[in-house]
């Protein structure tokens, strides 16, 4: 039987090592990954800037979720170079062909005077709590912190923003702004599951904040209890990540599609109708914007809003959800979203359809000869942007 000594030496014998000065050239000439095999209060203390981590005892267990290419170039680091050595070895038996030890590990990285800060990390609450985004290798503990970083806006919390707003708090997004002005009415309750018999004739948006706050304290709701409008949209939504949108009617849409166009801030749009519902997402100047894919609004009586016309109940906590999916994937950088395509939902058919949308290279808002973008008021039409803000002010 080997002893530890022998087996060491042998593992540091299959492997490359290599000093701290020159781990640090590689790093930044070329997009290698760096990986901290310590255990997490370890790594909690103090890490390498931008460093990967698995505690060496998962290691077999996720490292190939974690760095899928296995002919990735790999520096691991432990706190003194031992359990690295092990490490990069095990992962050379696991295929990866481009691994190499950092000698002296952390200690010496960090006496050496090299770069390291305090990584940021979830609580014992926040690791049980996030659980099930964790065993994503896709979130992570690094996914899950973007997340709680990550500020939305829900322009609405109504039926398409109560569902959104429910699973974006729940997901741990950090900061949620919502934006309403009314006042919680017992004929909303159908839909608005946010709200409850007890809030009504309450502010709906105190409301929500009640009721985001009691399923997850590590959110921060703000909210804004005004009408959206011209005066003061790019104040409401500076700062945010993503506007999460479900108003239901045309001007507001184009007011939004303005400011994140100026403002660069992606938009996730849903809207429903009767037993059909619709999503995409605005991504400015990279996908199509909301004017490429409705030039002009259809005429009043061919587009009811929300308010005139029927909706079963079930449809915006789809549509919705669907809002809240794309939202999240927008910050965690995760797959495909909707940008350039439009979900179609027949409720009725039970069936989903993409259509594809595609940037409309004349289009008046995104267009590369379309005007400078000046917010103001539309009227019921949604004329291309006005040339002037309304009263001339
Ligand atoms: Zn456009």
């Amino acid at each position: 039987m080997p002893t530890f000594r022998e087996m060491l030496a042998a593992a540091k014998g299959a492997i490359r090592e290599v000093e701290p000065a020159e781990a640090e050239q590689e790093l930044a000439v070329e997009s290698a990954v760096v990986l901290d095999v310590r255990e997490p209060d370890e790594y909690e203390q103090g890490a390498l800037p931008g460093a990967l981590h698995i505690p060496r005892g998962t290691l077999e267990t996720s490292v190939e979720g974690r760095i899928p290419d296995k002919g990735s170039h790999v520096l691991v680091y432990c706190a003194g170079g031992t359990r690295s050595a092990f490490a990069a070895k095990t992962m050379q038996d696991l295929g990866y062909t481009d691994v190499a030890s950092i000698v002296g590990g952390f200690n010496r990285w960090k006496d050496e005077g090299r770069a390291w800060t305090t990584p940021k990390s979830l609580s014992a609450e926040q690791r049980n709590r996030y659980q099930r985004h964790l065993l994503l290798p896709e979130v992570g503990e690094s996914g899950q912190i973007k997340l709680l970083e990550s500020r939305m806006l829900l322009l609405g919390a109504g039926g398409l923003g109560s569902p959104a707003a429910l699973y974006l708090a729940a997901a741990g997004v950090g900061t949620i702004g919502v934006i309403d002005m009314d006042v919680v009415d017992s004929s909303n309750l159908q839909r608005q599951i946010l709200h409850n018999t007890d809030r009504l004739g309450e502010r709906k948006v105190d409301s929500a904040k009640k009721t985001l706050t009691l399923l997850n304290p590590d959110v921060d709701v703000v909210t804004y209890d005004v009408r959206l409008g011209a005066d003061n949209i790019l104040e409401v939504i500076d700062g945010y990540d993503v506007i999460v949108d479900g108003t239901d009617n045309f001007p507001t849409r184009y007011l939004v599609n303005d400011a994140s166009l100026l403002t660069r801030i992606p938009v996730v749009h849903g809207s429903i109708f009767r037993f059909e519902g619709q999503a995409t997402v605005f991504n400015p100047y990279v996908g199509p914007c909301y004017r490429c894919m409705i030039p002009e609004p259809p005429p009043p009586e061919l587009a009811p809003s929300c308010s005139e016309a029927g909706v079963l109940g079930v449809l915006p906590g789809i549509i919705g959800s669907i809002q809240a999916m794309e939202a999240i994937k927008i910050v965690l950088g995760l797959g495909e979203t909707l940008e350039g395509r439009l979900l179609s939902y027949d409720a009725l058919d039970e069936t989903f359809r993409t259509f594809k949308v595609n940037r409309d290279p004349n289009c008046p808002a995104c267009g590369p000869n379309a005007a400078p973008i000046v917010i103001a008021e539309y009227d019921e039409l949604c004329m291309p942007h006005p040339v002037a803000p309304p009263n001339g002010g």
